[in-house]
């Protein structure tokens, strides 16, 4: 999300990852970040990460950018401006799902806007708080899905491991705001039972890395999970489900492209961007680096009440992505999370503005529209 001040440069390494002072399992984390749901207040006054040698150097790496998010709600009011009665409320508003934002995605925002397609996808409102009938803490049922800690299967051939909680960014609609993190595998050992259970079951041909965010993780970690997996024979396709090109497009560095292009799997990356704002250029150079490096780029969008939810705002989205070489794949009916009610489309909208994008743009860049009902064999397409 964020918009960045340093850009991705072909042949800039990535700094080291964190390594863990405590015993012999590699710390996971690239840098310390809060779970999507933390447990205590003391976990998000964050250490960097990175070793010294890391130190200054003038561009900022994607820790470094992730390490400086935005994580207090008065600090984010007052970099845009916004009138004091905001700030009052993001505080209230904030405790149960705290903020978190990349300084790269607030510049991307217009200052003194309330109403902010951006800010409104991670400003804590109050409204989070009324409890609405029929918005539940796991909508899609993902604790149905669990096969072994980690592990959901839900639709034939794919499994997802739910690589890590943290994000890079904390979406106030997020399906998974409330999901169990902290059962989850926490190092490689951890993943064994995940990995014998795909070793065992050769109809799983796709393994999707999702979370939180999997690319919040150290590359070297996600390097051997991948070698890993690339050691079962029939898996043959690599998807990672993430934010963090959008929000922090310095991610997309040299140690990513070499796990993610290096091995036998083939790579498939699906972003999260809602919005055209979003796409910025350093997005768009973070984008082109997967692709020119022969990555399949899909974009995944949530319909979102006074963020995209109208035809000017989808259209010039998806003519965005597309010129970025990314195919929009599924626009989501919001799935009914607790705490994000304010953020509903009716699904009769939905199918409208759809209908709209289908007569002014190309087919292939008109998104299936989509919702999740626990239980059926794929996602329920709407239009
Ligand atoms: C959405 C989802 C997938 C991916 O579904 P596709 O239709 O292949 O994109 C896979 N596993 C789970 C658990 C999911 O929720």
């Amino acid at each position: 999300m964020l918009r960045c001040s340093g850009l991705p440069q072909r042949g800039k390494p990535c700094a080291r990852p964190t390594r863990s002072h405590t015993g012999g399992e590699m710390t996971i984390l690239a840098t310390k970040t809060d779970p999507v749901r933390p447990t205590r207040a003391a976990d998000r006054r964050d250490k960097p990460g990175g070793s010294p040698g890391d130190l200054p150097s003038s561009e900022p790496t994607w820790q470094d950018e992730l390490r400086r998010a935005v994580r207090d709600p008065r600090e984010l009011c007052r970099l845009l401006a916004l009138p004091r009665e905001f700030e009052e409320r993001a505080v209230r508003a904030a405790p149960r799902f705290p903020l978190l934002v990349p300084r790269g995605y607030v510049a991307r925002m217009k200052p003194g806007d309330p109403a902010d397609p951006l800010l409104r996808q991670v400003l804590p409102l109050v409204d989070e708080d009324a409890g609405v009938p029929g918005y539940v803490a796991d909508p899609v049922d993902d604790a149905a899905a669990r096969r072994v800690p980690g592990m959901l299967q839900k639709y034939h051939g794919r499994a997802l491991l739910i690589a890590t909680g943290a994000c890079a960014v904390h979406c106030r609609y997020c399906f998974r705001r409330h999901y169990p993190y902290a059962e989850g595998p926490k190092s490689l050992s951890g993943w064994e039972p995940a990995l014998g259970e795909i070793a065992a079951d050769a109809s799983l041909t796709e393994i999707l890395l999702s979370g939180g965010d999997p690319l919040v993780l150290a590359d070297d970690f996600l390097a051997k999970l991948v070698e890993r997996l690339t050691a079962i024979p029939h898996v043959r396709r690599l998807r990672v489900h993430t934010r963090l090109p959008i929000v922090i497009p310095e991610r997309v560095c040299d140690e990513l492209l070499a796990w993610l292009t290096g091995a036998r799997l083939v790579p498939i990356v699906v972003v999260h961007a809602n919005h055209a704002a979003e796409l910025d250029e350093s997005v768009a150079r973070a984008l082109a680096r997967l692709t020119d490096a022969g990555v399949t780029v899909l974009n995944q969008s949530v319909l979102l009440q006074g963020v995209n939810d109208s035809e000017d705002a989808l259209a010039e989205l998806c003519e965005r992505l597309v010129e970025l070489r990314v195919m929009p794949y599924y626009l989501h009916q919001l799935d009914r999370v607790a705490g994000a009610a304010h953020f509903d489309v009716p699904e009769l909208r939905g199918q409208e503005l759809i209908e709209r994008l289908r007569g002014r743009l190309p087919g292939y860049a008109v998104p299936r529209y989509v919702r999740e009902l626990p239980g059926m064999p794929s996602k329920l397409v709407l239009a």
